[in-house]
């Protein structure tokens, strides 16, 4: 397989990354991408945006440093620096490959053709020319948004998701080619996507005009899609939610956004989760909060109040003398995660009644004369 340099490469320091010096052994990447990708699992982190996030940073990072020849072509990249790349490269704009003339593309850069630009920086230890290899479009990347109530939300659900837009042509199977027949190997390009122009004392890949560099041309067009592999239609994606997705979650369903070129890879569909208030509880990361109303004389006095959970009320012990506005933990009945749940924290609250009946009118206010120290002595008041 030919290298590919990418423009993530001269941004990118994956050895920062990963947390391993610039001389790591191939040993010690490998143990330091598992740890940190068994750290950043979406699995591990479900609905956890920013773990996501890290997990595909440390994924592509090991993607380079796990391969020797690509760890090579990255260490070289990385030498040369985007400055002196830029102002080294034949027919670059200047800022490394942003705004390059003439169709050139960096996603396809062969290192090749930069062992034979910088054979000399490099010492031309690797000067041996390979072909690039054709690329074929990768489909679009999709996001969608679902609503979901507060209990679906806690107990998981598989939701269908209904998408419009491009999608796998069924005559052809996305091969764009019409039945019975296959796409050939392009004529341009011999198959490689690129063909080599000559730019002065350089000779430089370019996309090949013919098959646009999917090194693979369509004699006979599928009549569906007329050769694109794609008709628009609408599709329905089921979308599995796990149990206690937190609002504002992103789920990735793999290989389900639009599809790619003939014989591309598709993209990924990604499912922003909303979440419905629920009437009793709130949220508060993994654990799930409740306001608990008490009386007086149960916050003064102590009692066994009635706690709502997700599943039944559970009995919570409010010791004598709990102030308003305390909360109290209740261990596991909190909302769905991986391994367990989180907590139920109810927070109690003295409630002031606003209707009294004669008779506890009557006993307040014995209760009030009967108070030997005002409640704000300590104010300096009474
Ligand atoms: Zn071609
Ligand atoms: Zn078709």
């Amino acid at each position: 397989m030919a290298e590919e340099i990418r423009r993530e490469w001269f941004e990118k320091d994956y050895y920062e990354v990963l947390g391993v010096p610039k001389n790591a052994t191939a040993a010690e990447i490998k143990k330091a991408y598992r740890k940190l990708a068994q750290k950043h699992h979406p699995d591990a982190n479900a609905g956890d945006p920013k773990a996501e996030e890290r997990f595909k940073e440390v994924s592509a990072a090991y993607d380079v440093l796990g391969d020797e020849e690509k760890r090579a072509a990255y260490d070289r990249v990385r030498e040369m620096g985007a400055g002196g790349f830029g102002a080294g490269f034949p027919g670059a704009g200047g800022t490394g490959f942003e705004g390059a003339p003439g169709g050139f593309r960096y996603e396809t850069v062969d290192i090749g053709d930069l062992s034979d630009l910088f054979g000399g920086m490099f010492g031309g230890s690797r000067g041996r020319a390979r072909r690039p290899q054709a690329r074929q479009r990768r489909g679009a990347d999709l996001e969608t948004e679902v609503r979901l109530s507060f209990d679906d939300a806690m107990s998981g659900v598989t939701i269908p998701v209904t998408l419009d837009g491009p999608a796998v042509c069924t005559t052809c199977h996305g091969s764009g080619a019409a039945p019975g027949t296959q796409p050939v190997v392009c004529a341009t390009c011999g198959g490689a996507g690129q063909v080599a122009v000559n730019q002065g004392f350089f000779q430089m890949e370019q996309t090949c005009p013919t098959c646009s560099g999917t090194g693979r041309t369509i004699e006979t067009p599928c009549p569906t899609c007329h050769g694109s592999g794609a008709v628009r239609r609408s599709r329905t994606v089921k979308v599995k939610v796990p149990a206690g997705v937190k609002d504002g979650a992103r789920i990735r369903v793999a290989g389900r956004g639009e599809p790619g070129g003939p014989g591309g890879q598709a993209g990924d569909l990604y499912v922003r989760v909303r979440v419905g208030e629920h009437p009793v509880f709130g949220r508060s990361g993994d654990n799930l909060t409740v306001d608990l109303p008490v009386s007086y004389p149960e916050a003064a006095l102590g009692a066994n109040v009635k706690v709502p959970t997700l599943n039944g009320p559970v009995t919570l012990k409010v010791p004598a003398g709990t102030p308003s506005g305390k909360t109290f933990r209740v261990k596991g009945k909190g909302a769905p995660k991986r391994g367990g749940h989180g907590d139920l924290l109810v927070t109690v609250n003295v409630d002031v009644p606003k209707k009294l009946s004669k008779r506890e009118k009557e006993l307040l206010a014995e209760l009030r004369d009967a108070e030997t120290e005002s409640p704000r002595a300590e104010l300096g008041v009474s």
